[in-house]
C-alpha cells in the first residue's frame, strides 16, 4: 500500500522534476557559455583569460586540435565555473522545496560532469563517442572556436551562441577541420596569433 502511494506521488511529481532538471541544465550550459565568452576571452577575465588563452587555445591550436594526451588541468576553465554554481545552489536551497533542491543538485552535477567530459573528449584522439553523429557535430563546432576564437563559446548547447550572435557553422571550415581534426600532433602549425585574435573584438 505504502509502495503504491509512493509510486503515485513520484509519478505525479515527475513532470516537475523533469522540468527542474532541464531548467538546471540550461542554466548550467548558458552559464558556461557566458563565462567562457566573458572571462575566457577578455582581459578583465584575469587568471581565467590567461589560463584559457595560454593553455587551452595555445595547446589545441590549428593543426593540433586532437591529442592522445589531454592536458588535464592546464587552461581548462570548465572546473572554475563550479564556483558560481555553488553560490547559485546555496541561494536555491533557501527558496526551493527540498525535493526540488535535490533534483536540481543532481542535475547540475550531471550537467557539470557532461561539460567537463565532452570538453576533454573533443580533443581526445580516438574518443569512443566519435561514432555518434551528434558528438562529431559538437566537436566540429568546438573546433571552429579554436580556429575563430570569437565564435562558438558553448560546449554542449550551441544555441546559446546563436542567441549571443557568436554562432559559426563548421561547414565553412569543414576542409580545415577534416584534416586537422584527424591528424594529431603537428605543433609547427600552432597559430601563434590566436591569443591576440581572441581579444580583438
Ligand atoms: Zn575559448
Ligand atoms: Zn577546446
Amino acid at each position: 500500500m505504502l509502495m503504491v502511494e509512493w509510486a503515485r506521488w513520484f509519478l505525479s511529481e515527475l513532470p516537475l522534476f523533469g522540468a527542474t532538471a532541464i531548467c538546471t541544465h540550461l542554466v548550467m550550459s548558458g552559464g558556461q557559455t557566458l563565462f567562457h565568452y566573458g572571462f575566457g576571452h577578455h582581459r578583465f577575465g584575469g587568471i581565467f583569460f590567461r589560463n584559457h588563452i595560454r593553455f587551452h587555445h595555445g595547446y589545441y591550436a590549428k593543426g593540433h586540435l586532437v591529442s592522445s594526451a589531454y592536458r588535464r588541468s592546464e587552461g581548462n576553465n570548465t572546473p572554475y565555473f563550479l564556483l558560481p554554481t555553488i553560490l547559485v545552489a546555496g541561494g536555491m536551497f533557501l527558496v526551493l522545496p527540498l525535493n526540488l533542491f535535490v533534483v536540481m543538485s543532481a542535475a547540475s552535477a550531471a550537467s557539470f560532469g557532461a561539460h567537463v567530459y565532452l570538453d576533454k573528449a573533443y580533443h581526445a584522439e580516438g574518443s569512443s563517442l566519435a561514432r555518434f553523429a551528434w558528438f562529431r557535430r559538437k566537436q566540429q563546432l568546438h573546433f571552429v572556436h579554436h580556429l575563430h576564437a570569437n565564435s562558438n563559446f558553448a560546449v554542449i548547447d550551441f544555441f546559446w551562441d546563436r542567441l549571443l550572435g557568436t554562432y559559426r557553422s563548421p561547414d565553412m571550415d569543414a576542409a580545415i577541420i577534416a584534416t586537422v581534426g584527424t591528424h594529431p600532433a603537428n605543433p609547427s602549425h600552432v597559430a601563434p596569433d590566436l591569443g591576440s585574435k581572441a581579444v580583438s573584438k
